[in-house]
């Protein structure tokens, strides 16, 4: 693998660096001395140790975090809150590519989709920014004597749990909002990515911000993430992951009333109708599946072609997988990198053998390819054919580049396969008939649905899950709902108030 560029304080000397927990603007070892390892899946070897927060360190980070909610932060104004976005915003535009490095190294993602992510949340931090000064209250129309409004008030210490698969992109839907609101933040990174976390919160250090408004605490699940879910301290816990995690912090976070909101899960269907422009579809339904090496939420792992064109589909579409260069994240001719752990590949392989026996064909991918990538997590581009969309293949998320190819016959049953799943995060809608597309795209149960493209997200638009893909929208003004209170305020303007019991 090629070093990372040396020199900036940022990636120090990486390889056999120590990180800390960050809380209370500073660092800090786990109480209990406790550590754990970062692997760099490519190369399948651990590039970095860091330091396991347990309930202790969240117990303190909470404090740090609830201080200064109380504190200093608060009397932080909106403007001066959009400074700091902006300030954070510019500082990720400096290391843009030593943290694109860093995220390829610890995720295994290829650079050029991690250089478009870091491009991207620099878009979101200044967003954002502008939104400090866009969460607005309302003044209602005089139903009695009472001058109404409303103030959007924040929430308090915001506990963010993040997944794996884009960890600085997560991190920024959680901390923007959240930022933007006037909250603070505790965020427990995914226990495979801790790293690019660590070093962002080293950026923050340059930028100003109070002590305690954002704090990075890498950690398990189990210990960490169960220990944030469960602190009295804490308002509100954003999530990202599986949904059974989900479910699981959902039944925690109840027992004291938390707010929550949850971004899980997906078996999205790709419908591909017989008028579709098939260059175009064959392209962005390749990049739907198999960018961030199908470890994606939205990806499209369900792929419903219409039986007359089937054939023609599939022939291209396989030569378009099987075309795409799989290997080192770091080159930039790389299309698709490794998956992010070796837990994550051995799932990927166990349901390729599960589609086999349910009677699947893997038309193209199917293997770890051998050679110079043997030590790394990687997985060949792959497309399962003849697929029934009651197979688990078809129900359960894989989340690795393995696509699902269902027929159907006409507009009815392409709806109701797409349908016909526990989820409801996204899906695609592929043919030159106006009307067709918009009709399809009303009756998907999904959050999110493309006409013609797949898998374009950005911060303007809302995201999030119908069914069991979530509760909750993120990006766009309308995630401010789920980072602010709302409470209303009743002024009577009355000189003389009748007595009720005169
Ligand atoms: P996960 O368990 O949902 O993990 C997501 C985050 O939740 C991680 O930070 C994890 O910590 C934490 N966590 C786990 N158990 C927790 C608990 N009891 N309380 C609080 N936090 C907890 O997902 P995973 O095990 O990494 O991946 C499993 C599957 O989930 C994947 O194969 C994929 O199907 C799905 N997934 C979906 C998304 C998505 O974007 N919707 C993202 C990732 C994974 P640790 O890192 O220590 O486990
Ligand atoms: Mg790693």
């Amino acid at each position: 693998m090629t070093a990372s560029t040396a020199g900036t304080r940022l990636l120090g000397a990486l390889d056999t660096e120590h990180l800390q927990l960050y809380y209370g603007g500073g660092w800090h070892d786990a109480a209990d001395g406790a550590t754990f390892n970062s692997y760099e899946p490519a190369v399948g070897k651990v590039w970095a140790t860091v330091a396991e927060a347990g309930p202790e360190d969240v117990d303190r980070a909470v404090r740090a975090a609830r201080q200064a909610f109380e504190g200093p932060w608060r009397k932080v104004l909106a403007p001066d809150r959009a400074r700091v976005l902006l300030r954070i915003a510019t500082a990720l535009e400096k290391y843009q590519e030593d943290l694109a490095q860093i995220e390829s190294r610890d995720n295994g993602k290829p650079i050029r989709e991690t250089r478009a992510e870091l491009a991207n949340i620099v878009r979101y931090f200044e967003y954002f920014a502008g939104m400090c000064q866009n969460v607005l209250g309302e003044t209602m129309p005089e139903a009695g004597p009472f001058f109404t409004y409303t103030r959007r008030e924040p929430i308090g210490v915001v506990g963010a749990i993040i997944p794996w698969n884009s960890p600085l992109l997560m991190l920024s839907w959680k901390l923007c909002p959240a930022l933007a609101g006037g909250n603070t933040i505790v965020l427990k990174p995914a226990e495979d990515t801790p790293v690019s976390a660590l070093v962002f919160a080293r950026i923050l250090e340059e930028v100003d911000i109070p002590p305690g408004v954002v704090n990075i605490l890498p950690g398990y699940g189990a210990r960490a993430g169960d220990a944030l879910v469960g602190h009295p301290e804490v308002d509100k816990i954003a999530f990202t992951g599986s949904t059974v995690t989900g479910k699981a912090i959902a039944a925690k976070a109840s027992q004291s009333l938390k707010l929550v909101t949850f971004e899980l899960g997906g078996k999205s269907p790709n419908i591909i109708f017989a008028d579709a422009n098939l260059d175009e579809a064959v392209k962005r339904s390749a990049y739907g599946i198999f960018s961030a090496a199908g470890q994606s939420c939205m990806a499209a792992s369900r792929t419903l072609v219409q039986r007359s064109i089937k054939e023609a589909f599939l022939a291209r579409f396989a030569e378009k997988a099987r075309a795409i260069r799989v290997g080192d994240p770091l080159q930039t001719s790389t299309q698709m990198g490794a998956q992010t752990s070796l837990r994550q590949l051995n799932k990927i392989k166990e349901y390729v053998e599960i589609g086999a026996n349910e009677g699947a064909t893997v038309l193209t991918g199917g293997q770890s390819p051998q050679g110079s990538l043997a030590d790394g997590f990687f997985f060949t581009p792959t497309i399962l054919d003849n697929v029934d969309n009651r197979m688990r293949v078809a129900q359960e998320e894989i989340f690795g580049p393995v696509t699902t190819v269902i027929t159907f016959e006409d507009e009815d049953e392409a709806i109701r396969i797409a349908n016909d799943t526990q989820y409801g995060l996204a899906g695609a809608v592929w043919t030159r008939d106006v009307k067709r597309a918009h009709r399809v795209a009303a009756q998907i149960r999904a959050g999110t649905i493309w006409i013609n493209n797949y898998r374009v997200v950005n911060h303007l638009m809302p995201f999030g899950g119908y069914k069991q893909s979530g509760y909750g929208r993120e990006n766009g003004r309308q995630v401010m709902e789920h980072y602010t209170q709302l409470k209303s305020v009743w002024v009577d303007l009355q000189e003389d108030m009748p007595d009720w019991y005169a």
